[in-house]
């Protein structure tokens, strides 16, 4: 079977299928893993798709764990605390913050160890596709109706070496947001994103622009604003799927980006990516195979896409501030999904 795409549902359905006994080809367009990277949120469903792989331990082992969470406003009060104690209570596991670079390598290991090859520089066709939000196929397949569409929100990331935190906070402001996780290696994390135009880039002045939006905003925003260098800042438009029909089309399936880009308000893409590796290999097990994947995560990666983009559009709002905060405290009340 060829995978298209070595990113991390490439790299994990690779690791699935050759388990089962497959034989995989993965083609990855770059010439090499990413050495740098900010980090991912790996939820327990996730880890418990990690697991099914042998790479679960290995990614715990390597991430780190948020001790405490936080909504906050941009004058440091709090608008909802993140109850890492009860989802702990309900799914047994925790959330792992762990870097995509890293992620990536466990999981190209754990392919390889499995017997599957990786072959980078190479582009081919597949029946897997797992080629991200600005996938090829799905417009082959699909037609140009789903290309990629603009989410209305822009993103910064980057990571502050030599700056440990333990705890993961969102400041929520008008029409714009700053988070700040624990990044492996004593480092921290951050993003931020605002609702913009596309394609409104600053090239060589991106700090400049975070400063003007951030930069009267109290702790924990001041001293990692502080510390950001222009070099370390990466800049995207967010760009997601439309609902597609189904995931599977000409005997060709797509999973992860490809299939269900969504906004990152929620932190699932990456999470959901490895869901639909193991889920797929687990199908082809049986013989309505393809469709069993698609009637097993087509619902659910949609309902979570809708929530992403709910929640997108909440830390968008400019207006009715304290009604916006009163839902998302509400939303907490409840825990964090697992
Ligand atoms: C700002 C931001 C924050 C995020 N935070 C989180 C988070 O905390 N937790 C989480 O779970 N998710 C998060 N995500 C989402 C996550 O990054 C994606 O959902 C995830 O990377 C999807 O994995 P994928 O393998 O489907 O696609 P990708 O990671 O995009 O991998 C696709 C791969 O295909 C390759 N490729 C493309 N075209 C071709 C071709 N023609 N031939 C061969 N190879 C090709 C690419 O080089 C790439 O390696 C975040 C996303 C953003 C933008």
């Amino acid at each position: 079977m060829d995978i298209i795409g070595g990113g991390i549902g490439g790299l994990a359905a690779a690791a699935a299928l050759a388990q089962i006994g497959r034989r995989v080809t993965v083609h990855e367009r770059d010439e090499a893993l990413p050495d740098t990277g900010t980090a991912l949120g790996i939820w327990p469903a996730a880890l418990r798709a990690l697991d099914q792989i042998g790479a679960g331990d290995e990614v715990r082992a390597a991430g780190i764990r948020p001790r405490r969470g936080a909504f906050l406003r941009p004058d440091g009060s709090t608008i909802a605390t993140i109850d890492v104690d009860r989802l702990h209570a309900r799914t047994g596991d925790h959330i792992f913050m762990l870097s995509r670079p890293a992620l990536l390598k466990i999981l190209y290991r754990t392919a390889v160890r499995a017997g599957a090859e990786v072959r980078f520089g190479s582009t081919a066709q597949g029946t897997i596709v797992a080629d991200g939000v600005f996938s090829r196929t799905r417009e082959r397949l699909l037609g140009p109706a789903y290309r990629a569409r603009y989410s209305g929100t822009t993103a910064w990331r980057g990571v502050i070496t030599g700056m440990p935190t333990e705890t993961f906070a969102e400041i929520w402001g008008p029409g714009v947001k700053f988070g700040v996780t624990p990044h492996e290696g004593g480092h921290t994390n951050w993003f931020a994103s605002a609702a913009m135009p596309e394609g409104l880039f600053h090239p060589g002045h991106e700090l400049q622009a975070l400063r003007r939006i951030f930069g009267s905003w109290a702790a924990p925003v001041r001293p990692v604003l502080d510390a950001i260098e222009e070099s370390g800042i990466l800049r995207h438009d967010i760009y997601v799927t439309p609902p597609l029909p189904s995931y599977v089309h000409e005997g060709i399936v797509l999973i992860g980006d490809a299939a269900h880009a969504m906004a990152p308000d929620l932190g699932r893409g990456a999470c959901e990516a490895l869901i639909d590796a193991v889920t797929l290999a687990a199908c082809l097990r049986h013989d309505q195979g393809l469709s069993l994947y698609d009637r097993k995560r087509r619902p659910a990666t949609q309902r979570l896409a809708r929530m992403a983009g709910m929640a997108a559009r909440l830390t968008r709002m400019r207006h009715a501030l304290p009604v916006r905060d009163g839902l998302l405290k509400v939303g907490m009340l409840a825990g964090p999904p697992g």
